[in-house]
């Protein structure tokens, strides 16, 4: 008996001490707190689904579906939203868009993010395009120069603009580094941070005053004074991603780029990092350097994917569990009720928008095309360079060059807008080839110079490669350029005007304000002397245009390559 009673009696404190493991609530850890994040990339004015490819979504298996428009996108955004979400924008919201949010400054996809309730944005790029104080405008309100186009009066966003590697030349903060948002009880820093290498793709005097510095340390300041402001859970909006070889919207086929390094690099405070500019789609995961995983996520553009970040929050420690955290990209398909709010103000904008949109600048006999031919030269180069010479011949100039990734589409001869015959140009159509409104210069140039300019259409890469960007010109120029000569000494037989270019002769060459600051590595053009402003290169467009009606694709001969 007393040896069954002590028995009894071992068991009955182990089955207490079992009961008081698994009864015991309040030593165990508490459950984890959901915080749901969306992000969005690149969405560049995109209110109307957009067309072609770029309204279509390649999915794993290589068959593509129809995706974006804003409506879509912002009943998708209510339909993701949890008890505890927020919503972020990876940068280039606006700029290069569409007719129907360019000709009101931009200002309807303002007002589009502030109805879908965005909570920050990174300043991409694009946001720069028009200048620092035009982006004050877009933040802060208050009508653009030629008075509130759209609305009576523009309020700006109603989240912050951010960009903790943006300062001043005097090394002062140019805007806010980062933010923070509460969700469920939670305090999520947001740091915005756009490339460092922002000044190589944005024109000089936009973003004169400003500089750009390395993004991982910008990154790293922020997340320490967060992480001492007792903000443990920290999100990465960055304007830069890689590029990918193909799949779908939730495969990581990217090719090793700036993001992997900075996704790689950055302090292990940062749990997630929303990516973008490089428009592609990917999902991937990224080891930071304390050896725990990450979301490095990125949603194609233009609103067709939104990148959907699910976090496990710690109550204790106020930080995300990492192993936890799951992500997905989600189409924004276009099978779903249109928010009636955002349908309403997207209208508005395309209505507003087309009587100028579908006005007609010009007429041609068939396809003018973008497309190089082999020797570089395009018959939509050789129109716009010929325009732009057109434009500047009053301040005396023999010679146009516009750079090729400025020309974004082609005039098609088979109308796209009801009512509107074929062969016909319209304000739209010439908008979409030359949507940056970049004003024309016209600078001297020594004939070595100009021969110079023309030599850094092959830029060495650092893996090896070379880059060819082939300048497209006016019909004043003549030139031959030999693919197997070595970089530098490629061009030969330079004329202007049926004349041999001599080294100091001196010429008059028109180029856009992206490439006379040196644009796309023309570093030349950056030493040109008496340089004189002109007109919008879009204006100097459809002025050709509508002086020579009828136009035909121009005969390629400008360029000529031997092998
Ligand atoms: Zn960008």
């Amino acid at each position: 008996m007393i040896v069954l009673a002590r028995r009894l009696g071992a068991l009955a404190v182990t089955a207490a001490a079992a009961l008081a493991l698994a009864g015991a609530p309040a030593q165990a850890s508490p459950a984890p707190i959901d915080v749901r994040l969306i992000g969005f990339n690149d969405f560049h004015g995109n209110l109307e689904p957009p067309a072609g490819s770029g309204g279509r979504v390649v999915l794993s298996d290589g068959t593509t579906v129809m995706a974006g428009g804003a409506a879509y996108m912002a009943t998708h955004v209510k339909q993701l939203r949890t008890k505890n979400t927020l919503l972020f924008s990876a940068g280039d919201n606006v700029g290069a868009s569409p007719l129907a949010s360019a000709l009101f400054h931009d200002e309807p996809t303002i007002d589009f993010m502030n109805d879908i309730g965005v909570n920050a944005s990174a300043i991409g790029n694009h946001e720069l395009d028009k200048g620092y104080q035009e982006l004050l405008r877009k933040q802060f309100g208050g009508c653009a120069s030629d008075g509130c186009q759209f609305e009576k009066t523009f309020s700006g966003a109603k989240w912050p603009y951010l960009a903790a590697n943006m300062t001043f030349d005097n090394g002062l903060p140019a805007a806010l580094p980062f933010t923070v948002d509460f969700s469920g009880g939670v305090p999520v820093g947001v740091i915005g941070v756009p490339l460092h290498d922002l000044p190589s793709v944005t024109s000089a005097d936009a973003i004169k005053g400003l500089k750009f510095g390395d993004e991982v340390q910008a990154i790293n300041s922020s997340a320490d004074l967060l992480d001492r402001l007792g903000v443990k859970t920290i999100v990465v909006l960055l304007h830069q991603g890689d590029n990918t070889e193909g799949g779908g919207p939730n495969d990581c086929k990217t090719a090793p780029g700036p993001a992997l390094a900075i996704a790689k690099a950055a302090s292990p405070k940062v749990d997630v990092i929303f990516s973008g500019h490089s428009h592609q789609q990917y999902n991937c995961t990224v080891t930071d350097p304390a050896g725990n995983p990450r979301p490095l996520i990125q949603g194609a553009s233009f609103g067709r994917l939104l990148s959907v970040v699910d976090l496990k929050i710690d109550p204790r420690t106020k930080d995300a569990i990492r192993s936890k955290t799951v992500a997905h990209n989600e189409v924004v398909t276009r099978d779903v009720t249109p928010d009636p709010t955002v349908q309403a103000l997207v209208s508005k904008a395309v209505s507003e928008a087309a009587p100028i949109a579908n006005k007609a600048v010009g007429t041609i006999t068939s396809d003018v095309v973008a497309a190089e031919q082999a020797s570089g030269e395009s018959p939509l180069g050789d129109v716009i360079g010929d325009a732009q010479l057109d434009s500047t011949k009053s301040v005396g100039a023999q010679v146009a060059l516009m750079n090729p990734g400025g020309i974004r589409a082609d005039l098609n001869f088979k109308s796209s807008t009801a009512g509107v015959p074929d062969g016909t140009v319209t304000y739209a159509n010439a908008f979409a080839v030359q949507p940056f409104a970049n004003i024309l210069q016209t600078e001297t140039l020594t004939g070595a110079q100009l021969k110079a300019v023309l030599e850094q259409q092959w830029q060495p890469q650092p893996d090896g490669s070379v880059q060819q960007k082939m300048l497209q010109i006016s019909s004043s120029l003549h030139y031959t350029w030999s693919a197997s000569a070595p970089i530098g000494s490629r061009i030969s037989a330079i004329t202007v005007d049926g004349q041999p270019v001599t080294p100091d002769g001196s010429y008059k060459v028109t180029a856009n304000n992206f490439l006379t600051g040196g644009g796309d590595g023309f570093t030349v053009l950056k030493s040109g002397t008496g340089i004189v402003g002109g007109a919008i290169d879009l204006d100097a467009l459809t002025a050709y245009l509508t002086a020579h009606q009828n136009l035909a694709p121009p005969a390629l001969d400008r360029i000529t390559r031997t092998s």
